[in-house]
């Protein structure tokens, strides 16, 4: 409670906030640009746009948000296998709250349950378990998508079912890894970038170690961030730190929670379960072993193996969030930005979850 309090605390914050601007200035005369820097997570992007750090800084430090939410970089062709599958007569799919919003090529999982299929919200993985034992008649089907924070519940979710023996459980895992993703963004060099606010909660399970490659491969800087204030000013300055003095190390600023070599615990269940595979992601496309996805030994609980679901390619429409999510455009330079899309009637992921960039914007940074 108390380190939330000096995380959050405005003094900090505003002489914080100042340090960076004033660092950034010096960045910006000797390379006539403003830093660009990719935050990772989607939940540090909600929280630079929520504290007003990202409009105080706008003039000092390109803050480029990057493919770090779940709901957002979800593949539709996932969002319309599920539709799909909540047809059948005997199936309850289960997903997490954010989405049921989620456009798919005709409809979303909202309309599908409004239409009668059997969709239920759920907070945890393992509730899934509880509502396949209450309905053993039943097929239940979990939408499996997250990063390496929530992969280690899908595992649990699995084991459950193990350890009880359920015949009608199993996941459609879509999850995705952020190392990956970064070096995919990298290597494809679209957008320029001088360093990483990489993400705390991912951390936690895969350590600091797992992004030794930004250094030793592409020499560029990050720093590991918590999600107050002033773990996010502070993560920025250590950056800029770098960038002046030429260094490209990571840095390890969330040490009260994230180890070097992350939870081996979390670590052994994902290892003993779940195998490399490639994935799939909106508007990036498949990248090569950047998801997780159940082993043989356990197809039986592997919804895409148990159900024989072909999805048709997805519908094209004008939402841009597949250039959000790489940091290509910022979502003012949308058309459809709080003018057909907006979070009442959203048109993308990004404006439905609460960590879409979109989002964020509209709730946090709009101009009137
Ligand atoms: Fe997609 Fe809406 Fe964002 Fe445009 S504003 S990119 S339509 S979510």
């Amino acid at each position: 409670m108390l380190e939330t309090k000096i995380f959050s605390h405005p003094e900090l914050t505003r002489r914080l906030a100042d340090a960076v601007a004033n660092s950034a200035e010096t960045f910006i005369k000797r390379e006539g640009r403003m830093p660009s820097v990719m935050e990772v997570c989607g939940s540090h992007t909600m929280a630079f746009a929520k504290s007003g750090i990202k409009t105080r800084l706008r003039d000092y430090v390109r803050l480029i948000a990057g493919p770090g939410c779940p709901v957002c970089v979800t593949d539709q062709k996932a969002i319309d296998a599920m539709i799909c599958l909540s047809k059948k007569n005997n199936v309850i799919l289960c997903t997490f709250g954010d989405m049921m919003r989620v456009p798919g090529s005709d409809s979303s999982l909202l309309q599908a349950k409004t239409n009668g299929s059997d969709i239920r919200i759920i907070y945890s993985p393992s509730d899934s378990i509880q509502i396949a034992k209450d309905h053993p008649d039943k097929e239940v089907i979990f939408l499996g998508i997250g990063f390496e924070t929530t992969i280690p519940a899908l595992v649990a979710a699995v084991r459950e079912a193990e350890k009880k023996d359920l015949t009608n459980f199993s996941i459609w895992m879509t999850t995705k890894l952020v190392a990956p993703v970064l070096r995919a963004l990298l290597q494809s060099g679209e957008v320029k970038l001088d360093g990483f606010l990489l993400p705390g909660h991912v951390s936690i399970v895969t350590g600091k170690q797992s992004y030794r490659f930004l250094n030793d491969k592409y020499q560029i800087p990050g720093v590991i961030t918590g999600f107050e204030p002033v773990q996010l000013l502070s993560g920025l300055l250590k950056l800029l730190n770098q960038l002046h003095e030429g260094r490209t190390g990571i840095i390890n600023d969330y040490t009260y929670v994230v180890k070097e070599a992350g939870n081996f615990t979390a670590q052994h269940y994902m290892d003993t379960y779940l195998t490399r595979a490639d994935e799939e992601w909106r508007g990036i496309g498949e990248i090569r072993g950047s998801g997780l996805v159940l082993k043989e030994k356990y197809a039986r609980f592997d919804a895409k193996k148990k159900f024989n679901v072909l999805p048709a390619e997805p519908r094209k429409t004008k939402c841009r969030c597949g250039d959000i999510i790489r940091g290509v455009i910022t979502p003012e330079e949308c058309i459809l930005f709080n003018k057909a899309c907006t979070p009442s009637k959203p048109v993308g992921p990004c404006m439905v979850s609460s960590e879409g960039t979109c989002a964020a914007h509209y709730h946090f940074m709009r101009e009137e």
